[in-house]
């Protein structure tokens, strides 16, 4: 007998949206906010461009949320300055997470039913991947259990460990391709196609946010049936940051924490976010944060 599709579904009542610059539509150099002439007309003008970009596509996100019956969306600004999205922008439905040195990347996503992302840039040394990085240009990979993971699979990771699915990233070509192989089943909306470091083809803007408002509803109704399952990474967990020049010490080693060579340093925990919570923000293992 074929049970009513109402039977299974989720409730998803409220989204956890991460959110990052190099990813949006009309974005293809970097944040000029440590640029040494940042004070000159030109950066100012580049910077607040960026800006209005980002909180385009995000208010775009948030619209497409609140047409599929969400109640709350929790947008984390998370590019590198923490001060990235137009708060006044802003849609007024939307909560914001910002502002630097936060006692956790994830702030809020225990609040929420799913992650979705926007503004996404691929992995580290993604051929024709415009401005690809992960975390910092120093670094060379992230590996969880010896796999390498871009910015936005960590944070699925993370979602995946609290039972989250994440339905739903809007990024440069790239971006979207290494989220559908890592995510079965996760809507994407491709903001440009890259060509190099820094050039891409960009889609208009305003298209980009047509299509990002309507495809975050639609996989809100798939998280809702099930068709998106969270992503978790399997416990014991490892974490190896590789730089791409020396970086580390011998005497930098201590218990849960190896040094592999110059360049590379792993830690080691019970679980992703313990692994996390110790590596980023140095707090023990044995009594982790969750
Ligand atoms: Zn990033």
């Amino acid at each position: 007998m074929a049970r009513h599709p109402r039977a299974s579904a989720k409730a998803i009542k409220s989204i956890y949206l991460m959110t990052d610059l190099e990813g949006c539509a009309g974005v293809d150099d970097w944040d000029p906010r440590h640029h040494e002439y940042v004070n000159t007309a030109r950066y100012i003008y580049e910077r607040s461009e960026m800006q209005r970009l980002l909180t385009g596509e995000v208010n775009a996100c948030v619209e497409g949320c609140l047409d599929a019956g969400v109640e709350t969306v929790i947008v984390n600004d998370a590019h590198g300055a923490g001060r990235t999205i137009l708060i006044e922008e802003l849609h007024p439905r939307a909560l914001l997470v910002k502002g630097k040195q936060r006692p956790r990347w994830w702030i809020g996503l225990e609040r929420c039913d799913a992650i979705f992302h926007v503004g996404m840039h691929a992995i580290s040394d993604t051929p024709a991947g415009t401005l690809c990085h992960t975390m910092s240009k120093g670094v060379k990979d992230y590996r969880i259990n010896g796999r390498a993971v871009s910015e936005f699979d960590l944070a699925i990771l993370i979602a995946g460990e609290l039972g989250l699915p994440a339905p739903f990233l809007s990024g440069e070509r790239n971006a979207c391709r290494q989220a559908r192989r890592f995510v079965p089943g996760i809507v994407t909306v491709e903001t440009k196609e890259g060509l190099s470091i820094e050039s891409a083809i960009h889609r208009s803007p305003i298209a980009v946010r047509a299509e990002i408002r309507e495809r975050s509803a639609a996989a809100i109704e798939k998280a809702r049936q099930g068709k998106v399952k969270p992503v978790r990474a399997k416990s014991p967990c490892t974490l190896e940051i590789e730089m791409r020049e020396p970086h580390y010490k011998p005497e930098q080693a201590a218990p849960w924490k190896t040094f592999v060579n110059s360049r590379t340093m792993r830690w080691h925990a019970p679980d992703i976010i313990t692994l996390l919570n110790f590596a980023f923000y140095n707090q023990s293992p044995r009594k982790a944060w969750r």
